[in-house]
């Protein structure tokens, strides 16, 4: 198992993959990883996650209060966002919550991505709903994604961003890539006169293909 401080290095290196790729803006978003039974690394709040080193990153219990913060990091204001996942998810080790540009735009017209539209989203993803608007650092967005933690490693925030989550911090970041590239395409192809849905059948092979693949996580497939 990686040493404490490799998990410090590597949510670094996912704050600088979500920050290059127009996922957060200035001090938005915030990482997660669960490293034992009641010990968690976070990103603090008020802080650019591009540009984090790994003294930067915070050590919190399960009810999100801190263990360790090096000069005055403060955990992140989501933090009980991240534990309702954990707690819920005893699948689950690390959680990334970003604004992407082209999937928050669809959490904030309310447009869920359930359009099967690529192969690898359908796998990936299966659909991604939007949970109710919630106010940020309350216990509203921590309820309001309750409902679909159960069947969902991805799921959008209304007229806010995206969450997502998984057994690895990589994995839990590729699921976020994913999710907004396929909410990139969805708005394209929406552009370009409306996307040719992949039919019921295709679908269903698709997830057939998923269930042999042994994938990890939730997907609407299992349902
Ligand atoms: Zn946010």
């Amino acid at each position: 198992m990686a040493s404490e401080f490799e998990v410090k290095k590597q949510i670094c290196e996912i704050g600088r993959r979500i920050y290059d790729r127009g996922m957060v803006a200035s001090n938005d978003g915030n990482i997660s990883v669960r490293i034992s039974d009641n010990e968690y690394l976070c990103t603090p709040t008020g802080v650019s996650k591009g540009f984090m080193t790994p003294e930067y990153i915070c050590k919190v219990d399960s009810h999100g209060n801190v263990i360790q913060a090096d000069n005055g990091y403060k955990p992140s204001s989501e933090i009980k966002m991240h534990m309702k996942v954990y707690r819920d998810r005893p699948d689950v080790n690390a959680v990334v919550h970003a604004h992407p540009l082209y999937a928050t735009g669809f959490a904030i017209a309310g447009i869920e991505l359930t359009a099967p539209i690529m192969p690898e989203a359908v796998i990936t993803l299966g659909s991604v709903p939007i949970a109710e608007y919630g106010t940020p650092s309350t216990e509203e967005i921590p309820n309001a994604i309750s409902d679909y933690l159960q069947h969902y490693d991805a799921v959008l925030l209304a007229n806010h961003g995206a969450l997502s989550y998984a057994n690895t911090l990589l994995g839990a970041y590729h699921k976020m890539e994913s999710l907004e590239f396929y909410a990139q395409l969805l708005y394209i192809s929406k552009q370009l006169g409306g996307p040719k849905e992949l039919t019921q059948e295709q679908v269903k092979r698709l997830y057939e293909i998923r269930r042999q693949f042994g994938m990890t996580g939730r997907h609407p497939a299992d349902l």
